[in-house]
């Protein structure tokens, strides 16, 4: 079953998805909004695909990424590691949600590299939400893009397990 898309003007759909991820519509709006914005900062001059994210903290800061390319191809970094690399490195440890925004339709999910960056960071619970060109959306928690995900908690505490 493929997931629905929900365009972002169908108001009950949309209360509906906060309702459902627990995010009001004041956080829903910045995300939509901000991922979108953070398209115009991709450096993409190889694949001229435009990716904007923003994630949610618990404590209700926004912080956004774009995707950042490279002449030699796979160094290029994918806009959710910027966005999640710019807010740990800014003392962020606790997100609620992540938004990613594309130039297409249907929405773009996240890349497998990144939905496991996403899991060290992310309850599984946490949506994220897949923005198209047109604003219309997918949200999927990160358990059904991730399923028997390997995350922290699966490694002894760092000192514990002495080899
Ligand atoms: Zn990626």
């Amino acid at each position: 079953m493929s997931p629905t898309i929900i365009p972002s003007s169908d108001e009950a759909a949309v209360s509906q998805a906060c309702k459902d991820h627990s995010i009001t519509k004041t956080e829903f709006d910045a995300l939509l909004s901000r991922s979108v914005s953070a398209k115009a900062t991709a450096y993409c001059p190889y694949s001229q695909f435009r990716v904007g994210a923003t994630i949610l903290t618990h404590d209700g800061a926004n912080i956004d990424g774009a995707n950042v390319e490279n002449a030699a191809y796979p160094v290029g970094t994918c806009a959710e590691r910027v966005a999640f690399g710019k807010a740990v490195t800014e003392g962020h440890r606790k997100f609620k949600a992540v938004a990613v925004a594309t130039d297409i339709s249907p929405p773009a999910s996240p890349c497998g590299m990144c939905r496991q960056f996403i899991r060290e960071f992310c309850e599984l619970d946490a949506p994220i939400f897949m923005f198209d060109k047109n604003g219309a959306f997918i949200v999927m928690r990160l358990e059904q893009l991730l399923p028997l995900s390997f995350g922290p908690e699966a490694l002894p505490p760092p000192g514990s397990n002495p080899i």
